[in-house]
Order: C-alpha cells, then sequence, then structure tokens
C-alpha cells in the first residue's frame, strides 16, 4: 500500500480522495522540506518535480543555482492517516536533468545500489526515541512523569495513551507492523516499534515517523523532540539500528548461521567488521550535531545508565557496548541517536559494512563485560569521539567511507557540518565567563 510502484500519481489522488500532495525531501541537516501541490497539478509535478531554491536549504548551493526538482517518488507514497486528504510523497533531488549527489535520499540509493550490485539486499528496522515536552520546550510534559526508575512505567505510559495509542493506529493502518509502545527510560520519553524492512523503506517510514510523531504531538497540545540529549542527567534519545542482509527474493538471511555461536554468518561478521573499522568516522554521521556528543561518552543518569556507548566495541545480548547481537541473524548498532538523517543512518551503516566484507574485515575481540562498570579496563578499543569536531575531522581522514558515500555527499556534508560546528564554537557560554573571569 505505501510502496506502489510507478503509479500515474493523478490516478492514485481519484482512487484514494487525495486533494494535496506533499513533495518532500531531506536536505542534509535532516530537515523535511516540501510543497504542497493540489492533486490538479499534479500530473506536470509528477514528469517535471517540484520547484525549490536549494540554497534556501542545507544542500550547500549559492543562490545562483538553478532550481532544485524534487522528483517525487510515488513507490514512497503515505497518506497522512490523521488527514487523508493528504498524501506525503519522497522526493528524489534533481537539477539539470541529473540527480543531485549530495541529496540525503539519493546518497542512500547509491549506496544501495552498490550493494544490490553485489547481491546484498540490506533489511534494517531503526528504534526513534523521543520525549513529549512542554510546547515551549522547557521542560518533560507531564510533571508526574518523575520516577528515578521510570523505564516502562505503566501509569506514564497511560497518562499518554491518547497520543500513543493514535500514532500506533495509524502504522497499523499504513501496514508497518507496529508490535509495541512503551515509556523508556527518561521520564517523558517514549518508544514505538515496527517491523524492519528494505533500508530505502525504513529511511522513508522513519522521516514519516518523526513527522507523524510531531504532528500528533502537536495535535494534542505538547510538542516531541528527538534531540540526542535534550536534558542533563536524563537518558538520551537514542536511533538504535537492526541490520541484516539478504538474498535478492528477502527468503534468506545472509547474516544466519546457526552453527555459528552469535547465529551469525562470515559476511555478518565481516559487515560489523566494517562498521568497527569505521565507527569513528560513522558518529558524523549517526551522531550529527553538536548535542550528539552529550549523549554518547556521557556521565552516568538518574536512572542508572546512560544505554549509550563510549567506545568501540561489540558483544552478544548486552546493552552497553556500541554494537550487541540481540539474537541470531543479525546485530545492532546502539551509536546513533534521534538527530541521524534517516537517510544518511542507513548509508553510512551500509557503506562501512560493504567495506567490511570487500576488506574480509575482522570485528575484533568481543566483549562480555558491563562496560559501564568496567570500560576502563578495556585498553585496546577506539574510544568514541568527544565531540562534533572530532566526528568530522575523522569522517574527512576515512577516504574510503567518504568514496562510497560520494565524494561531492561528503564534501557538501563536512562544509556544511564544519560550519556548524564554527558557529558553536563562536558562541559566548556562561561556563566560560564562569571559568575564565578571574584569571
Ligand atoms: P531492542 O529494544 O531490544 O533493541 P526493539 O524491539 O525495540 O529491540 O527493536 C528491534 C528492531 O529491530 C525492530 O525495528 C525490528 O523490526 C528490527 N529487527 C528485528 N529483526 C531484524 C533483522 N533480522 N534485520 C533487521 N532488523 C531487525
Ligand atoms: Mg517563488
Ligand atoms: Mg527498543
Ligand atoms: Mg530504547
Ligand atoms: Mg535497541
Amino acid at each position: 500500500m505505501a510502496h506502489s510502484g510507478s503509479q500515474d500519481l493523478a490516478q492514485v489522488a481519484k482512487e484514494r480522495g487525495i486533494r494535496y500532495f506533499m513533495i518532500s525531501y531531506t536536505d542534509l541537516f535532516g530537515g523535511q522540506r516540501a510543497k504542497l501541490v493540489p492533486a490538479q497539478a499534479i500530473g506536470d509535478m509528477q514528469k517535471d518535480g517540484a520547484g525549490f531554491a536549494g540554497f534556501a536549504t542545507y544542500l550547500d548551493m549559492t543562490p545562483a543555482h538553478p532550481d532544485l526538482f524534487g522528483m517525487p517518488d510515488p513507490a514512497a507514497l503515505i497518506q497522512l492517516p490523521w488527514k487523508k486528504e493528504v498524501a506525503w510523497v519522497a522526493a528524489d533531488c534533481v537539477m539539470e536533468d541529473k540527480h543531485v549527489a549530495q541529496a540525503p535520499r539519493v546518497v542512500l540509493k547509491n549506496v544501495l545500489r552498490k550493494a544490490t550490485d553485489q547481491g546484498l539486499f540490506v533489511k534494517t528496522g531503526v528504534e526513534c526515541e523521543y520525549f513529549l515536552i512542554c510546547p515551549d520546550g522547557s521542560a518533560i510534559s507531564d510533571e508526574k512523569d518523575n520516577a528515578a526508575k521510570p523505564c516502562y512505567d505503566q501509569q506514564a505510559l497511560m497518562r499518554r495513551y491518547d497520543v500513543i495509542s493514535e500514532i500506533c493506529d495509524y502504522m497499523l493502518e499504513l501496514g508497518w507492523g507496529p508490535y509495541q509502545n512503551d515509556h523508556e527510560d527518561a521520564n517523558g520519553q517514549f518508544e514505538m516499534n515496527w517491523n524492519f524492512d528494505d533500508a530505502l523503506i525504513t529511511a522513508d517510514r522513519h522521516s514519516f515517523f518523526k513527522f507523524m510523531v510531531k504532528s500528533v504531538a502537536e495535535k494534542h497540545g505538547l510538542r516531541a523532540t528527538f534531540m540526542p540529549k535534550p536534558f542533563p542527567g536524563l537518558t538520551g534519545n537514542g536511533c538504535h539500528a537492526h541490520i541484516s542482509v539478504w538474498d535478492r527474493s528477502g527468503t534468506t538471511n545472509a547474516f544466519l548461521d546457526n552453527s555459528d555461536e552469535m547465529g551469525l554468518s562470515q559476511q555478518g561478521y565481516h559487515f560489523l567488521g566494517g562498521i568497527m573499522r569505521h565507527a569513528e568516522a560513522l558518529a558524523a554521521l549517526t551522531n550529527p550535531t553538536v548535542n550528539s556528543y552529550k549523549r554518547i561518552n556521557a556521565p552516568r543518569t538518574l536512572s542508572g545508565a546512560t544505554w549509550s556507548p563510549n567506545t568501540v566495541t561489540w558483544t552478544g545480548n548486552n546493552r552497553t557496548h556500541m554494537v550487541r547481537v540481540p539474537g541470531k541473524g543479525r546485530f545492532e548498532l546502539r551509536l546513533p541517536d534521534g538527530a541521524a538523517n534517516p537517510y544518511l543512518l542507513q548509508a553510512a551503516i551500509i557503506a562501512a559494512g560493504l567495506s567490511g566484507i570487500a576488506h574480509k574485515a575482522s570485528p575484533g575481540r568481543r566483549y562480555d563485560i558491563d562496560m559501564y562498570q568496567l570500560g576502563h579496563t578495556v585498553t585496546d578499543a577506539p574510544k568514541l569521539p568527544l565531540n562534533l569536531l572530532d566526528a568530522l575531522r575523522n569522517f574527512d581522514r576515512d577516504g574510503e567511507l567518504k568514496a562510497t558515500l560520494g565524494e561531492e555527499f561528503a564534501a557538501a556534508y563536512l562544509k556544511l557540518k564544519h560550519a556548524e560546528w564554527n558557529q558553536y564554537a563562536s558562541h559566548f557560554t556562561q561556563w566560560e565567563r564562569d571559568n575564565t573571569l578571574d584569571v
């Protein structure tokens, strides 16, 4: 239903009672940019695309660039369950008849092509944690939600039943296969899980999920945030990614080996080896904001644990490492956070995995210790970057990752993200006054 091939959108509008299409693309900073196009005009738009000024969004363009066109992908159409007369449709950016190499959905499609050329069909699931906060952003919206260990808090979950059930009902209606909803480890924090699927489908759903959660929260007079660490001392918003690789038909999981202790195949270990080898650079994409680095490498939270990693280590079913193998035939990358761009997140993981497969990389030694207690005893594993600048520099040094993701993309991303870092660094803080006034 959501992914229905190369359909004629004007016809789809008639059949489904769609009055407006939101032709939507995602920029390098994860912003979703859209034009609302009446069904009467969708015929031409489907052929020619919706016009945008690229410079007005984060794509590293100048005001002198020609028009950017968002070409709707009819396979990625999602009718808004809360406003059925509107259909969101993911678009690919085109300029002068060429795909825009740095546009995130294009970046992902290009990496996916490299994977499928090798017969690798990546399937992923994401766990998009978020907080429900006051509209002004200053505090958690439910003042009664203040337990010291709030994870799975039944009472607090049910005080938000109206919001959670509405979103879950929509996912049911869209056929995403949602299967559980819970109160997460921070006060005011929730997680809703739906089934994994092809990486591009998951990326589109991830984008739409953020839009949907924010929209439904607003409808209920609240605000939803996916900010990596919105409140000091509370667990942050992760966006764990689960990964497996399948054959073309999607029936055989190439990561599954029942004879292996962890249930992982050689190819699975090599892919994981690529993740381990590129992790310090990967962070520039999985943890793309200044605030991201307050979630990883963080001190213990009020609840007792941050649930986020500090070191490039992997393990079995143990949540204190960067990678967890929770069950056979897949692994979980716990590094990404709520600010990760849905398309770049998938692209970065797959690019690192392809490198691992190409080099027959080993993931290195497995650690089964509690990293929060015993992390200091691990001396042979790299620390994750401590800030965005370190991560960007790591990414810039990782020629292979940049080449697989595309040089134009890497250059554009690094340029805009360095500018963001410089803007942050030039911002005056109370901390420096407190610590420097009397030098
Ligand atoms: P946890 O909180 O234990 O990490 P969740 O149930 O919250 O796990 O999320 C697990 C995610 O992993 C879901 O999106 C699920 O569909 C996905 N998943 C399960 N099996 C696979 C697999 N073989 N490949 C990719 N993703 C998977
Ligand atoms: Mg205009
Ligand atoms: Mg989960
Ligand atoms: Mg979680
Ligand atoms: Mg998880």
